[in-house]
C-alpha cells in the first residue's frame, strides 16, 4: 500500500525520519511517496503550499502522512495546515488523549486515568476565514455552520464512540448563546443520537466542560465540539496528558484522511535533532489502525509505552534529574524495545489486519444538502450601515425609506438593541444593524431588497446586507440583544 508523505518545515524533517525508521525496523507494510508541501514550496512561488504534483499523488492515494508545516507569516496567506484539511473535506479531527505510564502529570500522580477523545468539526465555523471590515474600525467574520456538514461529523464521532465501545459521548457547544449556528450543531448531535441508543448522549457548555475536563477529566469518553471550541478544548486536553508532545490528530474524510501531530514545527528547536516523536509516532499508529495494520500498531505502540515507562525521555518532559535523550535515539530506544510489554497500558489486537480499500475516485464535488426543504419566503432584510449619528437619527432617515413595503423593526450597535428602546449606556460604534421587516403578510421579492438597499444608499454607505429568511413558519435569523 502506497501513501504520501509530506515532511513538513522545522522540526518535521527530523520526527518524520524518526517516525518512518520505527516503521521500517517494525516492517510496517507500507510504501512511501514523498511530496512537495510545506512553507519551502511556497517560497518557491506555489500559493497553496504544495506543486501540482504533490496534489495529484494525495488525492489518488487517499491518505497523507505530514509533518507540520509553517505558516508564512503576513496577510492574506491561509495557513497551508487548513487549506489541506479543508480542500479535500477532512470533515472530522479525531484527537485522542491518554494518560502514558511514565509521562507524569497532576492526574498520573493522583491516580486518575485519562482517555477522551476529542472530535474536532474541521471545515467550517470561524476557519473559514471569510472576513472583513465593514468600516476602518468595524471587522466582521462569518461563521459557517451547516447541516450537511455538522451530520457527517456526528455521524462519524456516534459510529467511533460505539466501535471504541465507550459508554458516553458529549456535545460540547454554546448553543445558549449563538443559538442558530451551535443550535443546529446541537441539534444535529441529537438527531444522530437516535441511532445509537446504546450510547449515553449529553451536551454541555463549552465553558463548563473546561471547568470539568481539569477537575474530573476520568468522567469525559468522546466529546464532539465545533471547529473553534474544539481546538482549544482539544489543547486542553493535551495539557492534561502531558503536553503537545502527546497529542496526536487524525483529520478523516471520505476519500481523503490526514495524519499529524497536533503541534507546530518548533521553530525554537528545529535542526537540533531534540523535538520528541511522540505525537507524530501516535499520529502514525491511528493511521495504522485506519487502513487495517493492528498488528504493527500494537508492537510499536507497545514499545513506546515501555520506553516511556523505563524513563527514556527527550527534553520536553521527564525527569530533569536523567539525562534527556535526542530524537534519534528516542526511535532507537523505541525500536529496540519492540515485543516488551509495558506494565501499564499494554495494547493488544484482536483477529487479523483488516484490508484497507481506498475510496473510489470521483470526477464532481460532491453536493451536500438537505432533502426534506419546507416553504421558504423572504420577510425582510437587516442592512448594515456606517453612521456616527446618535440611533434616533439613523432611524429617523430610515423611516423616510420604508415606501409602504418595509416597516422598521429594530436598529442595534455590535448585536445590541439601540432603537426603539435600549440604553443611552450602550457605547456605540460606526456601524449599525437595521432590521425592516415586510408590512404585510405577502412575501418580498429580491428585488423590494435591491430597491431598500437603492434608497438607503441615498443616506448612507451600506457595508452589507443579510436576508431574513423564514422556513415554513420559523423565523431563520436572530433577534437583537434586547429586542
Ligand atoms: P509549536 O507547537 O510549534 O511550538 C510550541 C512550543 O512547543 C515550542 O516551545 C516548541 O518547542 C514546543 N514543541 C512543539 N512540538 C514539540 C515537540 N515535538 N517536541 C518538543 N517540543 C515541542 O507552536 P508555534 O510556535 O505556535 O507554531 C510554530 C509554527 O507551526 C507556526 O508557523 C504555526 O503556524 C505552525 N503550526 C503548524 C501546525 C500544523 O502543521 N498542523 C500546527 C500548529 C502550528
Amino acid at each position: 500500500m502506497r501513501i504520501a508523505v509530506a515532511k513538513g518545515d522545522g522540526i518535521g524533517p527530523e520526527i518524520m525520519d524518526a517516525v518512518l525508521r520505527i516503521f521500517e525496523a517494525n516492517k510496517v507494510p507500507l510504501q512511501y511517496e514523498v511530496v512537495e508541501m510545506g512553507k519551502w514550496v511556497f517560497d518557491k512561488g506555489f500559493n497553496n503550499g504544495m506543486t501540482p504534483e504533490a496534489k495529484q499523488n494525495i488525492e489518488q492515494l487517499g491518505l497523507l502522512f505530514k509533518g507540520p508545516m509553517e505558516t508564512p507569516k503576513g496577510k492574506g496567506v491561509k495557513s497551508i495546515n487548513v487549506t489541506a484539511r479543508k480542500t479535500w473535506n477532512t470533515y472530522a479531527n479525531k484527537r485522542v488523549f491518554t494518560s502514558l505510564h511514565g509521562v507524569d502529570t497532576v492526574f498520573s500522580k493522583a491516580g486518575i486515568p485519562i482517555n477522551i477523545s476529542i472530535i474536532r468539526e474541521n471545515i467550517e465555523d470561524t476557519y473559514g476565514g471569510i472576513e472583513h471590515m465593514l468600516t476602518q474600525d468595524v471587522a466582521l467574520c462569518r461563521r459557517f455552520i451547516t447541516r450537511p456538514g455538522t451530520l457527517q461529523v456526528m455521524r462519524y464521532a456516534f459510529d467511533m464512540a460505539s466501535k471504541k465501545k465507550v459508554t458516553r459521548i458529549s456535545c460540547g457547544h454554546k448553543a445558549n448563546i449563538m443559538k442558530i449556528t451551535d443550535g443546529m450543531f446541537l441539534e444535529c448531535f441529537y438527531e444522530v443520537a437516535k441511532e445509537y441508543p446504546h450510547l449515553k448522549a449529553d451536551d454541555i457548555i463549552v465553558d463548563d466542560l473546561c471547568m470539568k475536563l481539569v477537575t474530573r477529566p476520568d468522567l469525559f469518553d468522546v466529546v464532539v465540539l465545533p471547529n473553534l471550541q474544539g481546538d482549544i478544548v482539544s489543547d486542553l486536553c493535551a495539557g492534561l496528558v502531558g503536553g503537545l508532545g502527546f497529542a496526536p490528530s487524525a483529520n478523516i474524510g471520505d476519500h481523503i484522511s490526514i495524519f499529524e501531530a497536533v503541534h507546530g514545527t518548533a521553530p525554537d528547536i528545529a535542526g537540533k535533532n531534540l523535538a520528541n516523536p511522540t505525537a507524530l509516532l501516535l499520529s502514525g499508529l491511528a493511521m495504522l489502525r485506519h487502513v487495517g495494520l493492528y498488528e504493527n500498531a500494537a508492537t510499536i505502540e507497545n514499545a513506546l509505552r515501555y520506553t516511556l515507562e523505563s524513563g527514556v525521555h527527550t527534553g520536553d518532559f521527564g525527569n530533569k534529574n536523567t539525562a534527556a535523550v535526542n530524537t534519534t535515539e528516542f526511535a532507537d530506544a523505541i525500536i529496540s524495545n519492540f515485543g516488551k510489554t509495558p506494565q501499564q497500558g499494554a495494547v493488544s489486537y484482536s483477529g487479523d489486519n483488516k484490508v484497507y480499500h481506498p475510496a473510489a475516485p470521483i470526477s464532481e464535488h460532491p453536493m451536500l444538502e438537505s432533502a426534506h426543504r419546507k416553504a421558504e419566503a423572504i420577510v425582510g432584510a437587516d442592512l448594515f450601515l456606517e453612521s456616527h449619528q446618535q440611533p434616533t437619527a439613523v432611524a429617523a432617515l430610515c423611516e423616510k425609506e420604508t415606501a409602504g413595503i418595509f416597516k422598521l423593526v429594530t436598529i442595534s450597535n455590535r448585536g445590541t438593541q439601540v432603537w426603539p428602546t435600549g440604553s443611552v449606556y450602550t457605547n456605540l460604534v460606526n456601524q449599525y444593524r437595521v432590521r425592516f421587516e415586510r408590512q404585510e403578510e405577502k412575501g418580498l421579492e429580491q428585488s423590494d431588497i435591491v430597491a431598500l438597499y437603492q434608497r438607503m444608499s441615498q443616506h448612507f454607505k451600506i457595508c452589507s446586507v443579510e436576508l431574513l429568511n423564514q422556513w415554513g413558519n420559523q423565523k431563520a435569523y436572530s433577534l437583537a440583544q434586547g429586542q
